[in-house]
């Protein structure tokens, strides 16, 4: 298991003229095991941040802990993360049991390991019963479970979501929600998570990080941000009470 540090992170995106810059220096500490979910409007550089933290974005200053290595010249691979999409391509032609082997066969893990990895995970997301079937055959709400257990056998130190509820319906959303949570009651997996939906933001986080323009507005537990929102932004985006 592992803490995430981020210390005076700043992106910029393109060079000379072109040059924007997007996160404007964000600091914050999160605990092991942790639930983080990174909350605000379109545009504000959610996934920016997640994606430095993945490895899959250059970070262009400060520096990106996770436990006790600084891994900003790290590749994605070397970084012990898991990252769950919102389009959480699942290869069509494997079963469900396939889907989620994939990732520990080429890395050349035996298949009893596997195996074991898999069926455990799958008892967690209740896909036993599906492990044979074809994603066409499975709901949205089952794919979207079998790319969270593709997630999950890697047995990552950190877990990395980003708007993985955004192209469910409202009934499928609150129930992978209470999915994600039971995971991590259960793995115990420091988590950050990425919605532009206050509510899924408050129903879900242990803290939260409340962001406006690349700048981090507010760093607290929901009840804080509801009842103490630190700026006027923070209030009128969490609809906390006059
Ligand atoms: P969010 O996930 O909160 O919607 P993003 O991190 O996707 O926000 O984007 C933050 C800002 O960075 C936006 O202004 C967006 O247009 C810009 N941006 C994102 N990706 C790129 C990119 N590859 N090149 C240039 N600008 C980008
Ligand atoms: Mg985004």
């Amino acid at each position: 298991m592992a803490s995430i540090s981020l210390r005076n992170v700043v992106k910029k995106y393109g060079k000379g003229k072109q040059e924007l810059q997007v996160i404007h220096g964000v600091n914050a500490e999160v605990a092991d095991r942790e639930f983080i979910v990174i909350v605000g409007p379109s545009g504000c550089g959610k996934s920016t941040l997640l994606r430095m933290v993945a490895g899959l974005e250059e970070i262009s200053g400060g520096e990106v802990w996770i436990g006790n290595r600084v891994v900003n010249q790290l590749e994605p691979a070397e970084r012990d993360i898991a990252m769950v999409f919102q389009n959480y391509a699942l290869y069509p032609h494997m079963s469900v049991f396939e889907n989620m082997a994939y990732g520990l066969k080429i890395r050349k893990m035996p298949i009893e390991e596997i195996k074991q990895r898999v069926d455990k995970a799958a008892g967690i997301l209740e896909l036993g019963h599906l492990l044979d079937r074809k994603p066409r055959q499975l709901s949205g709400g089952q794919r979207q479970r079998v790319a969270m257990g593709r997630a999950i056998v890697r047995q990552p130190q950190v877990f990395l979501f980003d708007e993985p509820l955004s192209n469910l319906d409202a009934k499928l959303r609150a129930q992978t929600r209470l999915e994600i949570q039971k995971l991590h009651r259960e793995l115990g997996i420091t988590s950050l998570f990425v919605t532009h939906d206050q509510v899924e933001a408050m129903t879900l986080a242990q803290r939260m990080i409340v962001m406006n323009a690349g700048n981090m507005e507010q760093f607290g537990t929901p009840e804080e941000v509801y009842h103490r929102p630190a700026s006027t932004f923070v209030a009128s985006f969490i609809g906390s009470p006059p």
